[in-house]
């Protein structure tokens, strides 16, 4: 069992105040709130060892070198890579989708399909169609059902000699579906295809295994796991990170430049070209340690506690409809109140210090699919409680008396 008052106490910004009201912070699934040993953490580094990294002779430059790359084996032990070098630091999820994008534009052929779930992120569907675009594959999609579950038997259709890559989000943050990855990587290298999995909003939940998987590349950000923005992950099988053209050119990424030719350094360097950020990267790891110390499974069982809770409640409200009601799904709801715009909730929420999402989450095709502009999304962290809950089903009565 999680102590979840000790666990709150991590957590400065949840004891501010927001509109007078005690700070209820349910938008987990865009960011998460930051522990102090994580904060502490930042401070430490600037306080203690700011220097460039592997470049210096001296002594602050090694030891910040040696943090970082000391991160790098942490992420890599978290995730279960066979080794550190397949662990790419990067800016964020979305850099590490559009980094693989752009290496398989040199694969690619006329004719080549990628298969991308009907539960994307934009950030996992933009990168996909510049990449037809350039080298002129196509791009099919797995539709999903009112549950908000991709449809595997549409997959079994899609999948043929002509797919050479595999794209979803390991949980979808619009809806909190948690997609049956294991299947659809195993079938996609039965066609010879590879898989890139989008774990930005599993990671907070969930500990995946890459080398269990079997996946090809899996991706995610510090952000939405206590870490600090600007810094995530990309896990890439050394010998596709091998096959991969370098991403962007710069200091770091050379093994040796001349006019005529320039030679590239070893993984993961590869792919890291410019000064990174480094702060950012040790803390990563500050971020993992935190998670792990609390425990990813009884972090999934108290969320799921959380979810049951807030879904019976909810549901006593006349009139509310929850969109995403998958039997395999993490602590998000997605809900409307019939004839009420998502926006006016949210504003009406936000006066009561509550912090709900509202709109299309980033996954437009979603909301197509259902007929709506956008939902309200409460989504639950480990740190959040019952009583915020509570709150929240009363803000949402309230909003409804108001607006209809
Ligand atoms: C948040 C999120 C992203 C984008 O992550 P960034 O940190 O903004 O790059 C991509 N996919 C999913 C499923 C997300 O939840």
């Amino acid at each position: 069992m999680l102590d979840v008052e000790a666990i709150r106490k991590d957590f400065p910004i949840l004891s501010r105040e927001v509109n007078g009201k005690p700070l209820v912070y349910f938008d987990n699934a865009a960011t998460s709130q930051t522990p102090q040993q994580v904060i502490h953490a930042i401070v430490d580094y600037y306080s203690n060892f700011n220097a460039n990294i592997h470049r210096g002779v001296h002594t602050l430059s090694q030891e910040a070198t040696d943090l970082y790359e000391q991160s790098r084996q942490k992420i890599q032990a978290h995730f279960n890579a066979k080794f550190s070098h397949e662990i790419i630091f990067t800016s964020g999820t979305t850099h590490g989708i559009n980094l693989v994008a752009n290496g398989f534009s040199s694969i690619l052929k006329t004719g080549d399909e990628i298969i991308v779930s009907a539960l994307e992120h934009h950030s996992n569907i933009v990168p996909w169609q510049m990449l037809c675009e350039h080298t002129g594959a196509n791009l099919k999609v797995i539709p999903m059902n009112d549950q908000g579950e991709l449809v595997m038997s549409e997959y079994d259709n899609l999948l043929s000699e002509n797919t050479k890559l595999v794209f979803t989000n390991h949980i979808s943050n619009a809806l909190g579906t948690i997609n049956p990855i294991e299947y659809i990587i195993k079938k996609a290298h039965a066609v010879g295809a590879a898989v890139l999995i989008d774990g930005a909003q599993a990671c907070p939940h969930i500990k995946p295994d890459v080398q269990a998987l079997d996946v090809d590349f899996y991706v995610a950000s510090a952000h939405k796991m206590c870490g600090p923005t600007g810094v995530g992950m990309l896990y890439g099988k050394e010998a596709w990170l091998n096959k991969l053209p370098p991403y962007q050119g710069g200091g770091e990424m050379i093994a040796e430049v001349t006019f005529e030719k320039t030679t590239y350094a070893d993984l993961p360097h590869k792919f890291e070209a410019g000064t990174p950020n480094i702060a950012g990267g040790i803390v990563f790891g500050t971020a993992i340690d935190y998670m792990n110390s609390i425990g990813f499974d009884a972090v999934a069982q108290y969320e799921n506690e959380l979810l049951e809770y807030a879904t019976e409640k909810l549901l006593s409200i006349d009139g509310l409809k929850i969109y995403g009601t998958s039997k395999h799904k993490t602590s998000v709801l997605s809900f409307n109140l019939e004839g009420i715009h998502p926006y006016d909730v949210g504003s009406i929420l936000d006066k009561l210090g509550i912090a709900v999402r509202t709109g299309h989450h980033c996954a437009q095709p979603i909301m197509d699919y259902y007929k709506i502009p956008g939902t309200i999304r409460a989504s639950f962290a480990f740190y959040n409680t019952k009583s915020e809950i509570d709150a929240l089903v009363e803000g949402v009565k309230k909003a409804k008396k108001m607006l209809s």
